[in-house]
């Protein structure tokens, strides 16, 4: 067999990475996971998880992904921080970059999952971090007592705003359409709450702010056109998420939303690169699916490695 450093690279320490690496340790394989910033990838910024199964009465993101984190070292995997820059496809081996240093593996599994999308108006980006929020769990507590605005009918949305009720002295949440794209029983529990106020059928068209941070949003109906200025000390976005795949768009097929086209069985278009969890086109976005995607991902790359053994 041709010289690697690793048999498996993993990009991601999200919940579909950690498993992959749990899995391909557990099998033997000489794997490293590779993550950006911090272990647990988009599961760290949610407070309170009640779909994971296996734990009544839920548990919080963090909890839950230092326990995948513990569980991936007991067999033995190695990880690291870095900014994974290219991947090239040699046949044999797959050479990738980490912030300018070089690592040749049999395999990758890409398992980089999304982050948050913009809303793309004027003073977001200046604002971040001074009345713009993109995770209500890192930032919620900032704005005690005043008014709040989630913006985005989906599930994050849903859960940030119930989460953020218990700071705010209240919570609009804004919605481009006038029903909520979040599951039933977030929706449900929207309407029930005296806290939460539904701005339907509005979209934000600008930010306003002084020098003391952000003071308000002109919200414009989309159905009539008309603009209404609302005073809120800060907002949090939600308004989905955008895979990141931008490092690998030379070599992987993407789909128009830049998912990695990518199926079940979790292969890519090259040969000995697959792709696990949210940053694959994919019909569900939940960390039971990133898990079970880890998993089929280092079952591929365990016999891609036997193949290529019987063939060296
Ligand atoms: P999402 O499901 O794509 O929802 C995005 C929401 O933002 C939609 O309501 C959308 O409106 C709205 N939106 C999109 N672009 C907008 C814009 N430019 N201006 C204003 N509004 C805009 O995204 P998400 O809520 O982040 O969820 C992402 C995935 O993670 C989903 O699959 C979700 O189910 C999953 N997730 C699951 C859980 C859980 O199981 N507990 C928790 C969080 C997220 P429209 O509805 O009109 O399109």
């Amino acid at each position: 067999m041709s010289q690697t450093d690793y048999d498996v690279v993993i990009i991601g320490g999200g919940p579909a990475g950690m498993t992959a690496g749990l899995y391909t340790s557990r099998a033997e394989l000489k794997t490293l996971l590779v993550e950006k910033m911090i272990m647990g990838g988009q599961v760290m910024t949610t407070t309170k998880i009640e779909n994971w199964p296996g734990y009544p009465g839920g548990i919080d993101g963090p909890e839950l992904m230092m326990k995948f984190q513990e569980h991936c070292v007991e067999f033995g995997l190695e990880t690291t921080t870095g900014t994974v820059e290219k991947i090239e496809d040699q046949g044999r081996t797959k050479r990738i970059i980490i912030d300018g240093k070089e690592i040749i593996s049999s395999v990758v599994i890409i398992a980089t999952g999304v982050i948050p999308k913009k809303l793309d108006i004027p003073q977001e980006k200046e604002r971040v971090g001074r009345g713009v929020s993109y995770c209500a769990t890192c930032d919620g507590a900032f704005f005690r007592n005043v008014p709040i605005a989630v913006i985005g009918g989906g599930d994050t949305a849903a859960e940030e705003a119930l989460f953020l009720k218990r700071f705010g002295s209240k919570v609009l949440m804004v919605h481009r359409r006038d029903e909520l794209r979040a599951t039933k029983i977030l929706r449900t529990r929207i309407a029930k709450d005296e806290k939460i106020e539904m701005v339907w059928n509005s979209v934000v068209e600008s930010l306003k702010s002084d020098n003391t941070g952000l003071t308000g949003m002109a919200l414009r109906d989309v159905k009539t056109g008309e603009l209404t200025e609302v005073d809120v000390a800060g907002i949090f976005v939600a308004v989905g998420v955008v895979p990141t795949t931008d490092f690998v768009a030379d070599i992987l097929q993407l789909d128009e939303d830049g998912y990695i086209k990518a199926g079940e069985d979790t292969c890519t278009n090259v040969l000995g690169i697959y792709a696990a969890g949210d940053c694959r086109t994919n019909i569900l976005m939940q960390i039971s699916t990133a898990v079970g995607d880890g998993a089929v991902a280092a079952l591929m790359a365990e016999r891609y490695i036997d193949a290529l053994q019987q063939d060296a």
